[in-house]
């Protein structure tokens, strides 16, 4: 795969992203793939996506975990309703988690993502140990794989997230870093947390936001086209040369009830991403 490959949240029959057929028109050939619905996630249907992919001439470079009953609608809600996190879920999800990362194992992808949810802050507590065990035991079985685990980044503090990846201690558990979450969830600035969190970056979403002007951690800031929030796009991808990552940039835009916006907008991050490349590779 090139350095720094654009690439495209994208679905295939359920979530957030684009459909292939859309990151086709714009020229795309990387995807990190929301996961199928469950009764898609069989051996029939992975080859059936695997020769669609080959057609589109793609590669899939991520699966991103879903769950039924999770939601982004406030920042309490997703505490709530989101991830491994949830206690009453938890067991389920991951069990979920694991025949998900089956499935892309089939799809012959080695990188699993997920938005565990919101960590507990008590390092001590009860539940920070079930959860650093759930994901733990989620590891292990990737490992069995071939597979790592990348967290997608945003409600932690920096040092929350690096004290957990060494609480959950194995070698597979990496950081999808997505810069706007950082913003919308109120933690603040990203690309100091970028540098201090790199060596474990293996995965990025170009998404941006603004910050909420309510208050920070409990309103939720705007997401908005990649390029025209707080991120500094050409800061971001400059940081990510300084922290040596040479991975794929996915294009993440979460406005999935608006096509044909989401469409021209992440033609122009396409763009926007081509030339900060062309300025800094
Ligand atoms: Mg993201």
């Amino acid at each position: 795969m090139d350095k720094w490959a654009v690439g495209v949240f994208a679905s295939i029959d359920a979530g957030l992203g684009v459909s292939l057929e859309v990151a086709c028109d714009l020229g795309i050939t990387t995807v990190q793939l929301h996961t199928p619905h469950r009764n898609s996630r069989t051996p029939e249907k992975a080859k059936e996506f695997l020769a669609k992919l080959a057609d589109y001439g793609m590669t899939i470079t991520a699966v991103f975990c879903g769950f039924e009953g999770e939601s982004y609608e406030s920042i309490k809600i997703t505490a709530e309703t989101v991830g491994l996190v949830p206690p009453l879920s938890r067991a389920a999800r991951l069990v979920e988690s694991k025949e998900i990362a089956d499935f892309a194992k089939l799809l012959g992808v080695d990188a699993i993502g997920s938005h565990i949810g919101f960590v507990p802050h008590d390092t001590h507590s009860a539940e920070y140990k079930d959860v650093t065990a759930a994901v733990r035991d989620l590891c292990e079985h990737l490992k069995k794989n071939g597979q790592r685990l990348h967290l997608e980044t945003g409600q932690e503090s920096v040092e929350g997230l690096l004290g957990f990846i060494h609480a959950v201690d194995t070698d597979n558990l990496f950081i999808n870093f997505d810069p706007a979450n950082l913003i919308l969830y109120g933690i603040g600035d990203p690309l100091g947390a970028l540098k201090k969190v790199g060596k474990y970056v293996r995965s990025v979403h170009c998404k941006d936001a603004t910050a909420t002007k309510g208050t920070p951690g409990v309103d939720w800031g705007a997401e908005v086209p990649f390029g025209a929030g707080e991120v500094n796009a050409e800061a971001f991808l400059r940081t990510l040369k300084e922290i040596g990552y040479d991975g794929p940039l996915t294009i993440e835009r979460e406005i999935p009830q608006e096509p044909a916006r989401q469409k021209t907008e992440i033609g122009q991050a396409v763009h926007l991403i081509h030339s900060i490349k062309a300025k800094l590779l």
